[in-house]
């Protein structure tokens, strides 16, 4: 096994040392004399949960002569984290057969490593921008390198941000985010200038394909997770992206659309010039993202919901002047309080199956008086009509559930 360092650093080096143990080195062997891979070079992300390197790997179905460039993510296979997430597996349908329960952590983080393979050939089947899968190995994911042939990552959208904010800010100052990505000055340029308004379109409109097509939630989208190559995103960190069908998916759904609302809601507060770009609330992108209508495709329906957003703003505009004192009315913060007031577990692996119980209790009790109560529906009736249908959904799946549960 041929380890390159791309540099010399120390602390980079140590972390190789650190995360490449025995078990991970022999993956990596048993893949280069599959001849699966070419090369491991320097580390380009170590993160709370897996460390990214670059590489060259032969892609599966391809040619013996084709060799790309590779990111290869080792998931930690020694820390906590991954040891409550039994559950979270447990309760998925693809993993509810076929799997004992591990009790051994190092099973675990290789169920979750596999997961995210599978949750990424989902995404790649319905053309969610997304890096490729090529090779799973225990712990270790082989996929498409989103970034330049010399190994430079694609910037997160966070790291764009932080460009766009402060021009003069370095690469290296801008790099130096949660989880220590390493980016070039160039690629910095680059993506700074891709309009913001394509970058809201295409993450909102792939959140709804990958809903609506993969139907899967991705369940830690932010601008961490969304890297951002030659004007078009990509969504990473899919390995805890859950199921439709979760009883939690539709509350990380909603998480997703706030983390996503607010960065474009802070970018474009900054952006100088945003003419003609709509930004949808949080409520209407979790419509959006939701919707049913199937004969309308998605940029047609996002366009859809655009106006729907402007004629609530025109409305409300309307509204305040009229009633200079009937300031809480004439916000739509009031809407998406509720909307927003349920508390969510910052990841499923908080959950425990009877905490999952309650919240989904909850939510139905919640549910059930919200759709009987009139000031709620009196309130909230005039600004839009495609939420009862997606609540209504989510009653009825959740009798489905119940009657499934029953007669089985
Ligand atoms: P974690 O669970 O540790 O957050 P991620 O999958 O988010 O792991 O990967 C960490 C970082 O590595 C990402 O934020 C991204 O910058 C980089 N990265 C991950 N996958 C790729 C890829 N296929 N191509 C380029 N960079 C990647
Ligand atoms: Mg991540």
């Amino acid at each position: 096994l041929e380890l390159q360092r791309r540099t010399k650093d120390r602390q980079e080096r140590a972390t190789v040392e650190q995360v490449l143990d025995r078990r991970t080195r022999a993956y990596l062997a048993k893949l280069f004399r599959q001849g699966a891979l070419l090369a491991v070079h320097g580390c380009i992300a170590t993160g709370k949960e897996a460390n990214v390197y670059f590489g060259r790997s032969h892609p599966p179905n391809e040619p013996e002569s084709v060799v790309v460039s590779a990111a290869i993510k080792v998931y930690k296979t020694s820390i906590l984290i991954f040891r409550d997430r039994e559950k979270y597996i447990a309760g998925e349908r693809r993993f509810r057969y076929g799997y004992g329960k591990p009790r051994n952590p190092r099973k675990m983080v290789k169920l979750w490593a596999e997961k995210e393979f599978r949750n990424l050939s989902r995404l790649c089947r319905a053309n969610i921008p997304c890096p490729s899968p090529f090779y799973i190995r225990g712990h270790v994911l082989v996929m498409q390198f989103i970034g330049d042939e010399e190994g430079t990552p694609a910037p997160r959208l966070q790291e764009v941000r932080a460009r766009r904010r402060a021009p003069s800010l370095s690469a290296e100052g801008a790099s130096r985010g949660e989880e220590g990505v390493s980016s070039a000055p160039e690629t910095m340029t680059e993506a700074a200038t891709t309009p913001a308004e394509s970058l809201y379109e295409q993450t909102v409109i792939n959140m709804r394909r990958m809903y609506q097509k993969a139907r899967l939630v991705h369940g830690d989208l932010s601008s961490f997770n969304i890297l951002l190559w030659q004007g078009r995103i990509y969504f990473v960190d899919v390995s805890q992206s859950m199921e439709q069908d979760h009883p939690l998916a539709l509350d990380f759904l909603r998480r997703d659309c706030q983390n996503i609302t607010a960065f474009f809601q802070a970018e474009m507060g900054n952006a100088e010039a945003n003419e003609g770009m709509i930004l949808l609330s949080v409520r209407n992108l979790f419509e959006y993202i939701v919707d049913v209508w199937d004969d309308v495709d998605d940029i047609a329906l996002l366009q859809k919901y655009q106006t729907r957003q402007e004629e609530q703003r025109r409305r409300r505009v309307s509204r305040s002047a009229q009633h200079a004192d009937d300031e809480l009315l004439s916000d739509d913060s009031t809407d998406a309080l509720v909307f927003q007031s349920v508390r969510i577990p910052r990841r499923l692996d908080e959950v425990d199956e009877e905490q999952l119980d309650r919240i989904y209790y909850d939510r139905l009790l919640r549910l059930a008086s919200s759709s009987s109560s009139s000031s709620y529906s009196s309130s909230a009736s005039d600004s839009y009509t495609g939420a009862s249908s997606a609540l209504s959904a989510e009653v009825a799946r959740s009798d489905d559930k119940s009657d499934h549960e029953v007669s089985s």
